[in-house]
């Protein structure tokens, strides 16, 4: 790589083999590429673990049993063994200034070689005692090498290829080497790296690989983390402004009779956050661009009744709604509020001498019978049907819509991006349907701004007034127990009704079933704690219409109390409802926990939830008392995000992008909103990044193919 030609860009630097390196062959080359690393940007991607500083290492004299430390000391002698099982035994002794130490290595015959006479290591590791000496077993072993810097970076290696962090450090150093003549290109506007107190891209490569200091090490993660996430909110605002611009859709009136009417008609007063909400989404629905909008929103914060407003508007500019739901159940819940709620309303129809018919809604589910089925399917294709409400089955093969003007999508078990761009694709012909997207319980700022960055964003965070806290309790113990069952009883002896939920178990619907049924059982059995109230069994095995069935008789109070699994854990409705119990609540994620209680405390009736059983794990009990001290689920959102890190936040929709190797949505949430800013202001500035081709083009190198598909295809 001679001088004078450009820096390296990373597309230069994921065209270079890592054959290229020196010392490398064909075995390491294919061990390196079991890691996914192929060409020197993967290599130079391959970040540090963690970083040995060394003015904190430790003498062997001061070793202590079972303390985590690490000393650099010289080899004395090593040899190999098999051991009677067959298994490769290297030991070593190694000593400091200080004193002496043994080193056994089980399987890992590659260190004899490594371990050689008079060879300074860097040994991390817990002593223990065995006969008499102190020994270490399996420690990390680095060689120094000519790496004598104070900070000493430490790589993931895989016991699978054989590789060494000393091995990766060698290949590392090597390729930063070798791009010193050209230097490596900083894709970023030349002043932002300063403004944002931030190194350079080369010098944050070569600070992260080889550090002289651990500032220098946390300064470069600082500026590559920066560097993933500016990448993705380019993309995303990117995203949500090529869909403004480059889609076209429906311009629906705005304020129509029928919203007017509904929201007259409704037996309570909006809340300001609702009143809000629906006014953005009226405004966005106006526009003749397609709206792209999450709605956020406490468990009971309403948020069905601004999708509903949403729906209307379509049908009142006389186009199609449909509201796709996570679960049967749900589905069919929301169906019934529509028809309570709308059932006597009529749209207007030319064709008709009144020149209105009655609005007409349909359930699409998958377990409806063949004939209905058709029915709905048919009334969809010719325009007779203005409101859908399904699960999947509306986005199946062959369903044709006459007009889809609306899409909500109610997103408790987060449907991808590829669900939504199929049922937007069901819209009129050229034109795309405006899309409301819910999520069932409130996600942290910086997660949603990473994981829906690409949508508007509108917040309930206002509860209707008059409602009650829930008295959140834990019962760990059976004493505790017998007291939630009394407390059962004397809800129902005043006219109230009850959930209890079982868990799920293993993903094993059976077992998930019969602890339900046995739940059922035990409870409302004679000698039962709940013997003699009316109580009803609901599991996914019940066929839909006896689900149906049961669920009507709860909601009709012909049942006191409901055992089920989690098919009722989003957002069924029964106000009368005012006790949640949920066995061995430690199974359950907070959201889900917040969800299921959300499900009382509907009405102005004192309400309380029991968390039934021990934790088994210090996260579980993290997650029980965090519950137990909030009922705000913006908060509880944050506690999670704490607990579970991103992974199950990110989900579905993150599978398979992997660009952010550094960057934490719990750790670096102000880098979050850094990242979200700086990004909007290049765009403002320079829509198509045509000005910041080294930024536009790393983003093409990096981000999912798929997401920039969806790109191409809107
Ligand atoms: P979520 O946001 O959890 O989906 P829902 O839309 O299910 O909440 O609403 C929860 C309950 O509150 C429903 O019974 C609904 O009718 C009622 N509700 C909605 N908005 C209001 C309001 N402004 N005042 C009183 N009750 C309301
Ligand atoms: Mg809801």
């Amino acid at each position: 790589m001679p001088a004078g030609d450009p820096p390296l860009s990373f597309r230069d630097l994921d065209a270079i083999g890592v054959e290229r390196l020196k010392n490398l062959g064909p075995k390491r080359v294919a061990a390196l590429a079991e890691l996914e690393i192929r060409s020197v940007l993967d290599l130079l991607q391959h970040y540090p673990r963690r970083y040995l500083d060394r003015t904190r290492q430790a003498r062997i004299a001061d070793l202590a049993i079972d303390e985590e430390v690490f000393v650099v000391a010289c080899v004395e002698r090593s040899a190999s063994r098999r051991t009677r099982r067959r298994r490769t035994l290297v030991e070593a002794v190694v000593s400091d200034d200080t004193g002496r130490l043994k080193l056994v290595f089980f399987n890992q015959p590659w260190l004899e070689q490594s371990l050689s006479v008079g060879r300074t290591v860097v040994l991390h590791g817990r002593p223990s005692r065995y006969q008499g000496a102190l020994q270490m077993t399996n420690p990390v072993v680095d060689l120094v090498g000519d790496r004598t810097g104070r900070v000493i970076a430490v790589y993931p290696q895989s016991e699978k290829t054989g590789l060494r962090t000393w091995q990766i450090a060698d290949h590392v150093a090597n390729a930063l080497d070798r791009c010193e003549a050209r230097g490596i290109a900083d894709p970023l506007p030349a002043e932002l790296p300063a403004r944002l107190k931030l190194p350079d891209r080369h010098a944050a490569l070569a600070g992260i690989h080889r550090p002289e200091t651990m500032a220098e090490s946390s300064r470069a993660r600082q500026r590559l983390m920066f560097d993933e996430l500016l990448r993705l909110q380019l993309r995303l605002v990117q995203r949500k402004r090529w869909l403004e611009r480059n889609t076209a859709g429906l311009s629906h009136p705005s304020g129509g009779e029928l919203v007017d009417r509904f929201v007259s008609g409704l037996p309570f007063r909006l809340t300001d956050a609702q009143q809000r909400a629906i006014s953005v989404i009226a405004e966005d629905l106006a526009k003749p661009h397609p709206m792209h909008r999450l709605l956020q929103g406490d468990v009971g914060a309403g948020k069905t009744v601004v999708a509903l407003c949403a729906l209307l508007a379509a049908v009142q500019g006389g186009h199609q709604g449909a509201l796709m739901a996570p679960t049967e159940v749900l589905a069919e819940q929301h169906h019934q509020t529509m028809v309570k709620l709308l059932g006597d309303f009529s749209v207007p129809d030319e064709s008709r001498l009144t020149a209105t018919r009655p609005l007409r809604m349909e359930l699409l589910t998958a377990s409806l019978g063949a004939a209905e089925r058709r029915s709905a399917a048919q009334g969809l294709e010719c325009g007779q049907v203005d409101i859908v409400v399904g699960t999947h089955a509306l986005i199946s093969e062959g369903l044709q819509y006459r007009s889809l003007g609306v899409v909500v999508i109610d997103e408790q078990h987060r449907f991808g991006v590829e669900q939504r761009a199929v049922l937007r694709a069901r819209g009129p012909r050229s034109v795309t349907p405006d899309l409301l997207v819910m999520t069932a319980t409130p996600i942290p700022r910086t997660a949603a701004m990473t994981v829906y960055g690409d949508l508007d964003m509108s917040t309930l965070d206002e509860l209707p007034a008059g409602r009650v806290r829930i008295a959140t309790s834990w019962a760990r113990g059976p004493l505790e127990e017998a007291q939630v069952w009394a407390a059962v009883r004397a809800a129902v002896a005043e006219g109230r009704q009850a959930y209890v939920v079982c868990p799920l178990i293993e993903d094993s619907e059976a077992l998930d079933v019969s602890s339900a049924a046995q739940t059922f059982k035990r409870l409302s059995g004679e000698g039962g704690e709940l013997a003699g109230l009316r109580v009803g069994l609901l599991h996914g095995r019940i066929p839909s219409v006896q689900k149906e069935a049961t669920m009507s008789l709860f909601r009709d109070h012909q049942l006191d109390v409901l055992v089920s699994t989690t098919v009722i854990e989003v957002g069924v409705d029964v106000a009368n409802a005012t006790v949640m119990v949920v066995m061995d609540a430690g199974r359950f994620g907070i959201a889900q926990l917040h969800q299921l209680r959300g499900r009382v405390g509907r009405a102005q009736f004192a309400s309380s939830c029991y968390l039934v059983g021990e934790a088994a794990t210090p996260e579980a009990e993290a997650r029980l008392r965090a519950l137990v001290d909030s009922d705000d689920g913006f908060h509880l959102a944050e506690v999670d995000l704490d607990l579970r890190g991103e992974g199950t936040i990110m989900g579905e929709r993150q599978k398979g992008r992997n660009d952010l190797r550094l960057a934490s949505l719990r750790r670096d949430k102000e880098w979050v909103e850094k990242a979200r800013e700086i990004a909007v202001e290049i765009l403002d500035d320079d829509p198509d990044l045509s000005r910041h081709p080294a930024l536009a083009d790393e983003m093409e190198l990096l981000l999912d193919e798929r997401e920039s598909e969806f790109l191409l295809k809107g």
